[in-house]
């Protein structure tokens, strides 16, 4: 399982990646190739979900603090423990919430709606003084270095146990 997720994990497209680590690549390093890089960006279809969480490159690669550890990098590029994504990798057969049997369960879905996070969730709003959502998490990371860590915090401890949890069920199917 661990295995099989890890190579899911290098799916992610490489825009979407590179974004989401700070890296604009070293060949890209000329101001006109950074243009290109950005309208390549901004058509990019893969890095769809990223984009809408990083809508402004600069002031992402730019920020002066917050480290992307695993947990985030899963968040910002949506290729992580979600049903939806182990389902379309066919490591599970159904892309619904183990949770709350929502359909869809994905990025948005884990982070933003699920209903066994909801606690967490209301604390984290709580902490950062707003609503969390697709549009605006990223915005109130760069907040600053509390934020930032609010969100890591929360984003650890809920991907962090569906992926234990994903594991367990794993050998239990295995076991089986
Ligand atoms: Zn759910």
């Amino acid at each position: 399982m661990a295995l099989r997720i890890a190579m899911a994990y290098r799916k992610v497209s490489t825009p979407a990646i590179l974004v989401v680590a700070g890296t604009i690549p070293a060949h890209l390093v000329a101001r006109e190739r950074q243009e290109k890089y950005r309208q390549k960006w901004d058509e990019s279809e893969k890095g769809r979900w990223t984009r809408r969480l990083i809508k402004d490159i600069d002031i992402w690669t730019n920020r002066g603090f917050g480290n992307v550890d695993f947990h985030l990098t899963q968040m910002l590029t949506g290729h992580g423990c979600f049903g939806y994504y182990l389902n379309k990798y066919k490591i599970r057969a159904s892309s619904e919430c183990v949770d709350c049997q929502a359909p869809v369960d994905d990025a948005e879905h884990t982070i933003f709606m699920c209903d066994r996070w909801w606690r967490e969730r209301r604390s984290l709003e709580v902490n950062v003084g707003s609503d969390i959502g697709a549009e605006s998490i990223v915005q109130i990371m760069l907040q600053s270095k509390r934020n930032w860590l609010a969100v890591k915090t929360f984003v650890a401890k809920s991907l962090g146990t569906k992926e234990e949890e994903e594991r367990q069920a794993e050998r239990r199917r295995m076991l089986n």
